[in-house]
């Protein structure tokens, strides 16, 4: 990707403000981003380890649309309180809990609510049980634990990361060019990720929720699954809205734009991935009523493999087969499915416009097109013209 790319893809993860010295600054809608002015050697840097470079891209696995994976399963945690309170079924959680009670890290880091600003995340470390709970649940909001995680990495010790699967891709990136560093992090989780909203979607959502200027707390989901997004306002008095509702209508519809142009959501450089295993409607669709939370949990090294075999084992989480797995996945996880197979169209017609698109659309991206439709393919190739018309995207 040429240097001007990466301003216009950068999507924040912050690893070339924390690895390279680069210059960050935000954007009008809250996005921490690198500054315009980008010197050759962070022009290198992100060549190599930026998660919309073209390296990074052509590091996906197109095996299948899902990426390469040992096992696929539904799972959630044995604790109550953990799959309650959870984003979906509480299985990263419970899997750093697990690291932590068996000794094999002396860390978690992850992100968490910035107390002081609820709508805005923050990089946290969790060291026990009530650390990693206090800190589960999915934050619809900007992150970017790559710029300042570093101040809790001690030599010496060993670290769970729990991040978006962008950030996933940066920090493997990076350890695959720093072994010692790398023996830090023996294990790396991620989670499917639709895009990440910026913090006017987040206002505009508690202007919907009625909680603008005076919101002390706020949960996007969890508390049941989905769960509602909740606010709570000085008094005590709580505001909510359905997750439909929150992320279709409001917080989905305003994400980054290389959100757009993601070919990863799903966390494919990770040990372990976990997405919403919902249950489907008889018409195929998802069901977003209120159920007791199930992950999607793919094990995508052998690694992963292993460890989800000992927390199960061990009784920290349980799982279940899935029938029919490919027709489940596809129209369980269709928004992942469909961005994946169709991003050849998307570039396609960002390019008839005189866009400079993020990446080459040969490659990774023209085997993923394989598996979409003919009709998926019209209805994004449409969709994309009609947003670049609109300046959408
Ligand atoms: C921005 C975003 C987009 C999502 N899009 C999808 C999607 O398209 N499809 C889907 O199935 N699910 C999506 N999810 C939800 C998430 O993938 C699932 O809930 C997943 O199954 C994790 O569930 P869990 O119960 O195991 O997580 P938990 O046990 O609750 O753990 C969640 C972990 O994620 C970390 N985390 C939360 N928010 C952020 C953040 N903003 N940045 C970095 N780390 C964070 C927490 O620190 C915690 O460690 C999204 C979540 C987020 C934050
Ligand atoms: S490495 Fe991260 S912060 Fe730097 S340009 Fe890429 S996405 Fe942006
Ligand atoms: S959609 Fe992709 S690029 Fe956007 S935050 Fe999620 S993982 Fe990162």
């Amino acid at each position: 990707m040429k240097k001007h790319d990466y301003a216009q893809y950068c999507v924040g993860c912050g690893l070339c403000g924390a690895k390279c010295g680069q210059k960050m600054q935000k954007t009008d809608k809250g996005y921490l981003v690198h500054a315009n002015e980008m010197p050759d050697k962070c022009v290198e840097f992100c060549d190599e380890y930026c998660p919309a470079s073209q390296n990074s891209i052509n590091k996906l696995n197109t095996s299948s649309v899902w990426g390469y994976y040992e096992k696929v399963h539904i799972g959630y945690s044995s604790d109550r309180e953990i799959r309650n309170n959870a984003s979906s079924g509480g299985v990263l959680s419970a899997l750093a809990i697990y690291l932590l009670d068996k000794g094999l890290i002396d860390a978690v880091i992850h992100t968490g609510k910035d107390e002081k600003l609820p709508y805005n995340t923050m990089t946290k470390i969790s060291v026990t049980k009530q650390d990693v709970m206090k800190n589960c649940g999915s934050r619809y909001a900007i992150s970017h634990s790559l710029l300042d995680m570093w101040e809790f990495v001690e030599p010496g010790k060993k670290y769970c990361y729990i991040g978006k699967p962008c950030d996933v891709t940066a920090l493997k990136n990076f350890l695959e060019k720093n072994e010692m560093l790398s023996e830090q992090f023996p294990y790396i989780f991620s989670f499917f990720c639709a895009g990440m909203p910026s913090t006017q979607a987040n206002l505009e959502l508690l202007a919907k929720l009625n909680c603008k200027e005076e919101c002390i707390d706020l949960t996007y989901r969890g508390n049941g699954w989905p769960g509602f997004a909740t606010a709570v306002d000085r008094n005590g008095n709580e505001h909510q809205l359905d997750y439909v509702t929150a992320w279709g209508g409001i917080l989905g519809r305003d994400i980054n734009r290389f959100c757009r142009f993601c070919l990863d959501g799903i966390g494919e450089r990770a040990d372990i991935s976990c997405g919403d295993a919902w249950y489907l409607l008889p018409d195929g669709n998802p069901d977003f009523t209120e159920h007791e939370g199930r992950n999607i949990v793919f094990t995508r090294n052998a690694k992963g493999n292993t460890l989800l075999q000992d927390a199960v084992r061990d009784g920290y989480i349980i799982i279940e087969p899935i029938d029919d797995v490919d027709n489940y996945l596809k129209q369980m996880q269709k928004y992942q499915f469909v961005r994946r197979s169709t991003m050849s169209v998307k570039l396609l017609a960002c390019r008839m416009f005189g866009m400079n698109i993020p990446y080459s659309s040969k490659g990774v991206v023209k085997e993923l097109a394989k598996h979409a439709s003919i009709s998926d393919k019209y209805k994004i190739f449409k969709g994309t013209i009609k947003r670049i018309l609109t300046k959408k995207i």
